[in-house]
């Protein structure tokens, strides 16, 4: 078993059980790509089991701080066992679920979803690619379920020196699924779509996005970055009048019209944009058009920290046309999905947007990942996902 050995002072984050260790706490030490390494402190305590990655940032990802514990088949399926039972604990009442969130449930890189029965993985680190096959097989096992699709196509694998993969791991059939989601029948393919094929962690949201648009009976809605309709299908649920899809994806709009059509909505209640947001938005304006209900919820915009700066005026920037667009007495859900940008810092920006549009508003609502998207109390950075329900004062 190698060895890794910090720096003085440097075991401080993982005493405070922080999964992560950054090349430039390392004193000495290395081994191959996701071998598991034993690190201590300078003085030679052991701190943890994890994942080496040669070539990351991230040197090393915490598997387990328990000294007695050995990182074998019987450990992942452990982690897997308590990680798919917590979510049936949960209750989510949709069989859309993700069934693994990486750190969160104590598997660094691996991020699972299951979209009725097909299972999709992501294998974002080097120690979750080097145990896929314990994975794989422990994953079949604890479900019951035998199809696996691979999704490791992230960004996320170059940073950690590996290869773009997709395909089968277990079983093959068609990519395409169909679930269930707050009482709606929602469409997507595991191999096409982005991610895993769905934005799962929106879930929550997209119910109360339905709810506030029956309460206020809102009628024009403006779905922006609607990806393959989710809050489209959530505010024609909700009685809307007429909802406006904008992407600039084109098989994604295909997919949301599809979804519209799945669940018996009148495809003339619906418009679908493939375009810009930002262009649209200001399109909108120029013609005197306004919206009862927007929905913001772009890409992440912020990749890293050092992009904060230019992120933060994207944000603004998009949510001050929104509240421009917004009736009075009409309601923005805004999102951003970057881990960089701090809840407080968000409804900061958004706060300036409103000020900038010349808009009164109240904050309704928070938003936030859906309860199968757990955060690890010791990792903030998992908690990526925030959203803010705004009211326009009339
Ligand atoms: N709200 C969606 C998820 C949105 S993901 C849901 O509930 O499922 C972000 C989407 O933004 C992607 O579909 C991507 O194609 C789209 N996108 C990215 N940049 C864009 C731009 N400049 N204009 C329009 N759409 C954009």
């Amino acid at each position: 078993m190698k060895t890794i050995r910090l720096k003085a002072g440097k075991e401080r984050s993982l005493l405070r059980r922080h999964p992560w260790v950054f090349d430039g706490a390392i004193d000495r030490g290395r081994a191959d790509p996701g071998e598991t390494v034993r690190v201590e402190s300078a003085d030679g305590r052991f701190l943890a089991w994890g994942a080496y990655a040669p070539s990351s940032k991230i040197r090393v990802r915490v598997w387990s701080f328990d000294e007695a514990e050995r990182i074998d088949a019987a450990f992942f399926e452990r982690r897997l066992r308590a990680a798919v039972a917590l979510r049936e604990r949960l209750a989510i009442d949709s069989d859309g679920v993700r069934l693994v969130h990486g750190e969160s449930d104590g598997l660094p890189g691996l991020v699972v979803d299951r979209y009725g029965d097909v299972l999709v993985a992501q294998f974002g680190s080097s120690g979750a690619e080097r145990h896929k096959a314990w994975i794989a097989d422990a994953l079949l096992r604890v479900t019951g379920l035998s199809r696996l699709y691979e999704r490791s196509d992230a960004s996320v694998r170059q940073l950690e020196g590996l290869p773009p993969v997709t395909g089968w791991l277990r079983g093959d059939g068609p990519t395409e699924c169909v679930i269930r989601e707050n009482g709606w029948r929602l469409s997507l393919d595991v191999a096409e779509g982005h991610k895993t094929g769905y934005y799962l962690d929106q879930r929550d949201s997209r119910r109360d996005c339905a709810e506030l648009t029956r309460r206020f009976g809102f009628g024009e809605v403006l779905n922006c970055y609607s990806y393959t309709g989710g809050f489209t299908v959530a505010a024609l649920a909700g009685g809307a009048r007429h909802v406006t899809s904008i992407d600039s994806s084109g098989p994604a709009l295909q997919r949301a019209r599809r979804n519209v059509a799945l669940n018996g909505f009148d495809a003339a209640r619906c418009t679908f944009l493939d375009a810009d947001v930002n262009a649209s938005l200001r399109a909108f304006w120029a013609a005197g058009r306004r919206f009862h209900a927007i929905v913001l919820d772009p890409p992440k915009l912020a990749p890293s920290a050092a992009h904060l700066e230019r992120a933060a005026r994207a944000y603004k920037d998009v949510n001050r046309l929104g509240f421009k667009l917004l009736e009075p007495g009409g309601v923005l859900f805004t999102y951003s999905c970057s881990g960089a940008v701090g809840v407080e810092l968000f409804q900061k920006i958004v706060a300036s947007a409103a000020h900038e549009a010349g808009v009164e508003a109240t904050l309704l609502a928070r938003h936030g990942g859906a309860p199968d998207h757990p955060t690890g109390l010791a990792f903030p950075e998992g908690e990526y996902l925030k959203g803010l329900v705004a009211w326009r004062r009339p």
